[in-house]
């Protein structure tokens, strides 16, 4: 019975445990998926995009605004004619930079080699000073201009973000460089409020793999190929001009990376999300789905245990109790006098036994019926109930005949206890109907005689009942 039991709720939990498991992994793998999967094919591009258009919108004005410059008709007039009157030079550049609100506006003569600003003549640049080898690379450069960030050559405790400009004659030769000049800090902050806006990392790397431009919090390595993680997939980055790639960050999270090749720039842009803030969510509903799934399986698990148990106990009620009256039948009656008798050869105590019968109790059938007489028995049995210990056994042998086992009770006191229970059924009388019932008992008493069997000791027991049967009923005989 048990074991049964064991092997059911065994493999209740068993299946229980493999359907939520895979409920909740397949539930998990299918969240992942689609988490890297969104994340990689429509997340990152589409911020990557807008990144894309609103640069190009703040960053490709200076572009014009310097394109505009290298093609004006009055700076080449002006530059060709000699480079007479720099004032008038510096009024348009000092015009420009008003004008426009950038931080700068330069142009610088091929022929003098001076370098005009809105302040004036600033220097005459040389092939010597390092400071100037942007404009050497300019001067032969083969592409219309370059976007250069270096540091401000009119105010040298700022670094700008330079629109090179070349500025060729009426017959595509190369004259001088113009253009304007941008603050890093308000590039680094326009990165600053997309990361925010779109919870990424952005930046900026040239073809060779040079950080070029970062938000202003960003503590980057100046090459790709060098940064942790990320070098993993630098080369795929600096081969294609747009990429989608993952890579496993230091943290062990994972990474997605968009670039895309910025051609105004000729720099990529790079924007980058961490996964785990959706990974921490999947995992944390996991863990949810788990927990659940625990709670069910315990609730469950506590339901069939109680449910078994009320079967169990009712089943164990049908083999060992008599239906009509509640209290043992043989075969309980017999587990416990093995059980007694046993224990008895340890711990040696007097034992002994009443035989009950009812007098006359056809009568009761025969005068008020089958039903009457039923619920004589359960009256009977339940007054007896009233005489006896905790320890006491009350049996219905059988038809209309109980036997009473009494632990650790000596004849004598046995005898009394059945002349209380004989007195008491005397005064008592059983309501049927309009009608009340009274019946007597007759009793036999004996002892347990250490060693024998059950049958010689109901035997006994018998004959004495016998016995007060035949001196008239309603009494009690002792057995010799
Ligand atoms: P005595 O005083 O000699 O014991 O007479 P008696 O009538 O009690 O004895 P007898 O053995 O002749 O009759 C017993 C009756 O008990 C017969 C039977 O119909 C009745 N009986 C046995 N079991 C049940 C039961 O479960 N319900 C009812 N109502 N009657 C039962
Ligand atoms: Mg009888
Ligand atoms: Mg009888």
């Amino acid at each position: 019975m048990y074991r049964r039991k064991f092997i059911f709720i065994s493999a209740l939990t068993a299946l229980m445990i493999i359907g939520f498991m895979a409920t909740s992994l397949t539930s998990y793998f299918v969240a992942r998926d689609s988490l890297s999967r969104n994340i990689s094919e429509q997340m990152l591009p589409l911020t990557s995009d807008n990144i894309y258009s609103e640069i190009q919108r703040d960053l490709l004005r200076p572009i014009l605004i310097s394109s505009v410059m290298a093609t004006d008709t009055f700076v080449r007039d002006w530059a060709l004619s000699g480079e007479e009157d720099s004032l008038r030079i510096i009024a348009y550049l000092t015009e420009i930079q008003q004008q426009y609100d950038t931080i700068t506006a330069f142009y610088v003569s091929e022929t003098t080699r001076q370098y005009y600003h809105p302040t004036g003549v600033i220097k005459t640049v040389s092939e010597h000073d390092a400071d100037d080898a942007w404009y050497f690379r300019v001067s032969t450069m083969r592409q219309p201009f370059e976007v250069n960030v270096d540091t401000d050559t009119a105010d040298r405790s700022r670094v700008s973000i330079f629109i090179n400009y070349r500025v060729l004659d009426y017959n595509g030769r190369y004259i001088g460089a113009t253009g304007v000049g941008l603050s890093v800090a308000a590039v680094t902050g326009l990165i600053d409020t997309y990361q925010q806006r779109y919870n990424r990392s952005i930046y900026f790397v040239d073809r060779q793999g040079n950080v070029t431009l970062t938000g202003s919090n960003d503590e980057r390595h100046n090459r790709l190929q060098e940064q942790p993680g990320v070098s993993q997939v630098a080369t795929q980055i600096l081969s294609s001009p747009s990429a989608s790639l993952n890579y496993t960050a230091v943290n062990g999270h994972s990474m997605f990376l968009n670039s895309r090749l910025v051609p105004e720039f000729d720099w990529y842009l790079i924007v980058e999300q961490d996964s785990s803030g959706g990974e921490a969510r999947i995992n944390n509903t996991l863990t949810l789905n788990l927990l659940l799934s625990a709670a069910i399986m315990a609730l469950v698990l506590v339901i069939a245990h109680f449910t078994l148990r009320s079967y169990q106990k009712r089943l164990e009620d049908m083999a060992t109790k008599d239906r009509l009256t509640g209290v043992a039948n043989r075969h309980l009656f017999e587990m416990i006098f093995d059980h007694l008798t046993r224990n008895t050869q340890r711990y040696p105590r007097p034992i002994s036994l009443i035989s009950i019968d009812i007098d006359h109790f056809k009568q009761v059938n025969d005068t008020h019926g089958h039903q009457a007489g039923d619920l004589v028995l359960q009256g009977i049995s339940t007054l007896i109930k009233q005489h006896i210990r905790e320890s006491d056994t009350i049996c219905r042998w059988g038809g209309e005949e109980f036997v009473l086992l009494l632990d650790n009770c000596p004849i004598e006191d046995a005898m009394l206890r059945a002349e209380r229970i004989r007195e008491a059924m005397r005064k008592h009388s059983i309501a049927f109907g309009k009608t009340s019932i009274k019946v007597t008992l007759s009793m036999g008493v004996t002892d347990y005689r250490q060693g024998e069997a059950l049958e010689m000791f109901l035997a006994r027991a018998d004959a004495a009942l016998y016995e007060a049967k035949e001196n008239g009923r309603d009494c009690i005989v002792q057995a010799d």
